[in-house]
């Protein structure tokens, strides 16, 4: 029996894709604890895993909202709040480790007190990576700088002063690098599949490209027309009214079957009376809309595309973050999706009868959903993380 502890951020698209793993690990027999927070408490719990709470020291939630805003858009900024919540739990996770004695760590990538902790400590990790990997090849790729990006992060004197601050607490990193980015070296899962990673033959054979793991639906959808349309923004960016009024104004009354999910921060009785075609709702379960829809309408979240993929719904793509925009750059390449370059009623319009008009949008989709379902999922994550135990073991 292997002890196995995750560290995760305290966001649900990160944790799922982790929680079949944790299931597999404990129908195997192993132990498994997870570092996390109360609102995954119960998913977390019900995976067969012992729940340790991170919230006291979660430095994110300890912000005003002015800090909060730049969160991820201020780099030097992100960085210092993720060397600080490491630093805060520094004392209790190491204390806890030494008395574990854990045979592997598994962290999410932005986790970074995960990968940290393994390095000061010499325990086995890997990183668990729930975006597209990323090394010079696919950020190129993706039309993204990375490494234009990490050389500003590492000339800024104020990195230095993090990495100070972690080597003083007996972390073993020499440049923020060390726990940011995974370099070949690092065992990584990655949940999609080689193929809808762009250049994943450029990464190691540390690397396993596992693919999704899909939750099963869990509501009953009725189809009501030829083609239904699906539309949502995610569940945090998602205070659009503009664009949801758009989208409604675009379909109001046609052939089509409209499902809207516009999340908390709208309200619906601003649509006012709504057509008998378009249904709009604060949250859907969107796998079992997804099994019926034709197109789905998207934000790009990776959780979202990939589910959408994974049922062969092609997709129409208005990102909003730059993270989003690499996933929606990839469907655009691989021909399963068209980008909007403006969210007004008739580009929506336009975009939606291109879809309909060409089946190879929906072949291109169905192509990736077969990769997704040709991966190893939850037990080849499960595979490499016994893998890198028994690589140790044999040290
Ligand atoms: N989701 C859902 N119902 C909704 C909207 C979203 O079940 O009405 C789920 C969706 O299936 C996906 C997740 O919420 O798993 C959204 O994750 P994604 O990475 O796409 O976007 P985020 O919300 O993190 O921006």
């Amino acid at each position: 029996m292997k002890k196995i502890v995750f560290f995760c951020i305290p966001a649900h698209g990160h944790t799922n894709p982790t929680l079949g793993v944790v299931r597999e690990l404990v129908s195997r027999g192993h132990q498994v604890w997870y570092y996390s927070y109360h609102a995954m408490r119960e998913k977390i719990e019900s995976a067969g895993a012992t729940f340790v709470p991170c919230d006291d020291y979660d430095m994110e939630q300890k912000l005003s909202p002015k800090d909060t805003a730049r969160v991820g858009k201020d780099l030097s900024f992100s960085i210092r709040l993720l060397v600080d919540t490491t630093l805060a739990l520094d004392d209790k996770v190491c204390a806890d480790m030494e008395r574990l004695k854990p045979d592997c760590i598994v962290a999410d990538s932005m986790a970074l007190w995960g990968k940290a902790v393994a390095l000061k400590l010499g325990i086995p990790f890997v990183s668990s990576t729930t975006t597209f990997a990323f090394n010079q090849y696919s950020a190129k790729v993706m039309k993204q700088s990375v490494g234009t990006l990490l050389n500003m992060l590492l000339s800024m004197p104020k990195t230095a002063k993090q990495v100070k601050r972690l080597r003083r607490k007996g972390y073993p990193v020499k440049s923020i690098l060390d726990i940011i980015g995974n370099d070949d070296n690092t065992h990584t899962v990655v949940y999609t599949s080689p193929e809808f990673q762009p250049c994943s033959e450029t990464f190691s054979d540390k690397y396993a490209f596992v693919g999704p793991s899909i939750r099963p639906a869990t509501d009953r959808m009725e189809k009501t027309a030829d083609k239904l349309v699906y539309i949502s923004m995610g569940t945090v960016n998602n205070d659009l009214m503009p664009f949801y009024k758009n989208c409604l104004c675009a379909l109001a009354d046609t052939e089509y079957q409209v499902i809207m999910s516009v999340g908390n921060l709208v309200s619906i009785e601003e649509f006012g009376e709504l057509p008998e075609n378009v249904s709009v709702f604060p949250h859907v379960d969107q796998i079992a809309v997804l099994q019926q829809a034709d197109v789905f309408v998207s934000h790009c979240g990776m959780n979202s595309v990939t589910e959408s993929l994974y049922f062969s719904v092609p997709l129409i793509m208005l990102p909003q973050t730059a993270e989003q925009g690499g996933v929606a750059e990839r469907v655009r390449q691989l021909g399963a999706g068209i980008k909007l370059d403006r969210s007004d009623t008739a580009s929506i319009m336009d975009a939606i009868k291109a879809i309909f008009a060409d089946d190879a949008y929906k072949r291109k989709a169905a192509e990736i959903a077969l990769g997704f379902r040709n991966c190893s999922g939850a037990k080849g994550a499960t595979d490499k993380i016994m893998q890198v135990c028994e690589e140790h073991d044999l040290l």
